[in-house]
């Protein structure tokens, strides 16, 4: 028998993230993982980056380094980035462009600070997510799928309030371009002072927002929600709700982001996740015998 739910999505949980800087002044926060949160199945990991403005020749990014079973994706606001991998593929992101890496077997990649914007500095805003993928598709053959900005679809609601970029499933009666392993959701939503929407999210989801500045209010309680606020929301409905007041000073510009659960176990170390820790060994070994390819580009 299953339980046919209706309505809004209430909230389960808000988390206050930390900022932390690292290395050479690197502006990170991260929702999760951390010691409250180990994961939001299916998702493993999100970053946020910056804002923060670099001076010249300060830019840092992460070389050479493997990943194995599940998905990079990299989300760049503002600054420019350099990925290549070992693969051949080589690409430069940067205002409102998007990279989705299936990394499955193995994959070895570099992100960088492109020339350029290491040379004269800048500022950099982005965003990365690790999406787990299924125990069938952790050793699939590795994919990129590179989508500039123009190229991600976007909609608005009809009082022109609400404006969403479509970077994974669909809104506003639009679809996204990227394919997915698994259904994924990944929405950038801005709302101007008085915007309001109502999101689609099928009931078998795990879905979240992150609040990337401004405030308003989440869930069917109203809940208000701030800058660097993660809010995960209960399986208890079909829909999000999102608003901001008519007095706001500022829009509100959020991540919503949701996906449907593995359900299965999460074995990590470091750059790699898989279901046992077996196959952790073997992802070493692989990675040691440049079995990862090497990046020749
Ligand atoms: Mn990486």
């Amino acid at each position: 028998m299953s339980l046919i739910v209706t309505g809004s999505r209430s909230v389960s949980r808000v988390i206050n993230t930390v900022q932390m800087r690292e290395g050479a002044g690197f502006l990170v926060r991260r929702p999760f993982p951390t010691q409250t949160l180990m994961d939001f199945d299916p998702f493993l990991l999100l970053d946020h980056l910056g804002p923060v403005n670099y001076g010249p020749g300060q830019a840092v990014g992460a070389p050479d380094h493997p990943h194995r079973g599940f998905e990079t994706v990299s989300y760049i606001l503002e600054g420019k980035w350099q990925h290549k991998d070992s693969q051949g593929n080589s690409g430069v992101l940067s205002g409102g462009d998007v990279q989705w890496m299936t990394a499955g077997a193995g994959v070895v990649h570099s992100e960088m600070p492109e020339d350029e914007f290491f040379r004269t500095g800048g500022r950099l805003h982005a965003f990365q997510l690790w999406v787990n993928l299924p125990r069938v598709d952790k050793m699939i053959r590795p994919r990129y799928q590179d989508i500039p900005a123009a190229g991600i679809p976007e909609a608005f609601t009809e009082d022109n309030l609400v404006k969403v970029r479509v970077i994974a499933g669909e809104a506003l009666g639009v679809k996204a371009v990227v394919d997915t392993r698994t259904p994924i959701m990944f929405l950038h939503f801005t709302l101007q002072p008085g915007g309001k929407v109502c999101q689609l999210v099928p009931a078998n989801y795990n879905a979240f927002a992150y609040v990337i500045d401004g405030q308003g209010q989440a869930g069917s309680e109203e809940r208000a929600v701030k800058e660097g606020q993660m809010v995960a929301f209960a399986q208890d409905g079909e829909e999000v709700l999102l608003s901001v007041s008519d007095e706001a000073e500022a829009p509100l510009n959020l991540l919503l982001i949701a996906g449907v659960p593995l359900q299965e176990p999460v074995v990590r170390y470091g750059p790699f996740v898989m279901n046992t820790e077996k196959e952790i060994y073997q992802a070493i070994a692989d990675y040691n015998a440049g079995r990862m390819g090497k990046i020749d580009i």
